[in-house]
């Protein structure tokens, strides 16, 4: 390994030192330790240089020809010696090279990332195997988002994160959605990146979070699930549009999460978005209902943002009048 130069392995030349490349089939095995030689705690801040222990900690990279690349890396565990300190023991971090507890290198997650949220779930899944990268997360978006038109078991893994407007252009919140049960689950009282990122902090476990392109969410998501892979949903500015049910409490201070409609995006391929009731939901009511379908061509909206395949379909009450429900296909 003396003999040519494998530092464009190394996520972090400067903070990662290389011991040696092995490959086990099917992956490129790196091992790699700190460069450094002192750390600082982080909870006072001061250097220490006493090592308590060493373990290995395994993290996904980018894959390299082809070949899928685990980064085995050597943990130091160092004890803090300022008497005033309230912390013995802590573990030394790779700022640059991975978060926290991240699964996948920050290089390899942000690759996952401009995948996922260029062209979706199930296509994103597929072109993200195809590339080599991080099998286990693209198998994970294809079984996760699978899952999200069926009933779902387990905690909370697909988080749909929107605004919510408390005062109608006045002030705007967050609203998360558990996407698997279609239930609104929390109302953030602002759309700042450190309130998403400290919900996040308090319910982990979430793998994938769908939400706009804005930057605020694009952080607060980052920060707070470092593992998530993060989708576009293409059809939240479609379904936004639609209004709220009448029997829905007024928006505003009494707000609620209860009886609100969700929109909600299943991401097989062709996308499918859809809001309120469904024909076969109005049917088994025992609805009379009339369908109207508009090609994608035919919304303006659609037009605007050059997504004119497939097209929308909304369930009318045939009594009445009203809009029971919509769907778009795209
Ligand atoms: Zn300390």
């Amino acid at each position: 390994m003396d003999a040519f130069d494998v530092s464009p392995l190394c996520p972090a030349p400067v903070e990662l030192a290389l011991e040696h490349v092995t490959f086990h089939a099917p992956r490129l095995v790196i091992a790699a330790h700190a460069r450094r030689r002192t750390v600082t705690c982080p909870l006072c801040d001061r250097a220490a240089t006493r090592v308590h222990s060493r373990y290995r900690r395994t993290v996904a990279d980018l894959p390299w020809h082809g070949l899928r690349v685990r980064l085995l890396l050597e943990v130091r565990r160092f004890f803090c010696d300022t008497a005033s300190c309230a912390r013995r023991i802590f573990t030394e971090r790779f700022p640059r090279t991975v978060a926290p507890y991240g699964r996948r290198t920050r290089r390899a997650a942000a690759a996952l990332e401009a995948v996922g949220f260029a062209v979706g779930g199930r296509p994103g899944a597929r072109l993200a195997a195809a590339l080599g990268l991080d099998v286990a997360a693209a198998t994970t978006i294809v079984t996760a988002l699978r899952a999200a038109d069926e009933p779902a078991s387990g905690g909370l893994r697909v988080l749909g994160v929107d605004d919510w407007a408390m005062r109608r252009g006045q002030r705007y919140g967050t609203i998360l959605v558990d996407l698997e049960r279609r239930r609104v689950i929390d109302l953030l009282p602002d759309r700042e990146a450190a309130t998403l990122a400290t919900w996040l902090g308090a319910h982990p476990g979430v793998e994938i979070v769908c939400r706009d392109r804005g930057q605020n969410y694009a952080d607060g998501a980052r920060a707070g699930a470092p593992d998530a892979i993060h989708v576009a949903d293409r059809f939240h500015h479609l379904l936004r549009r639609f209004p709220d049910p009448p029997h829905q409490p007024p928006r505003g201070r009494n707000a609620t999460t209860d009886g609100r409609l969700v929109p909600y995006t299943v991401f097989i391929d062709p996308q499918l978005g859809r809001i309120g009731m469904t024909e076969r939901e109005a049917i088994a009511g025992k609805r009379r209902v009339r369908i109207a379908e508009l090609p994608m061509n035919h919304v303006a909206r659609a037009l605007e943002v050059d997504e004119t395949r497939g097209l929308m379909k909304a369930v009318v009450d045939a009594g009445t009048g009203r809009i029971l429900g919509a769907a778009v296909l795209a």
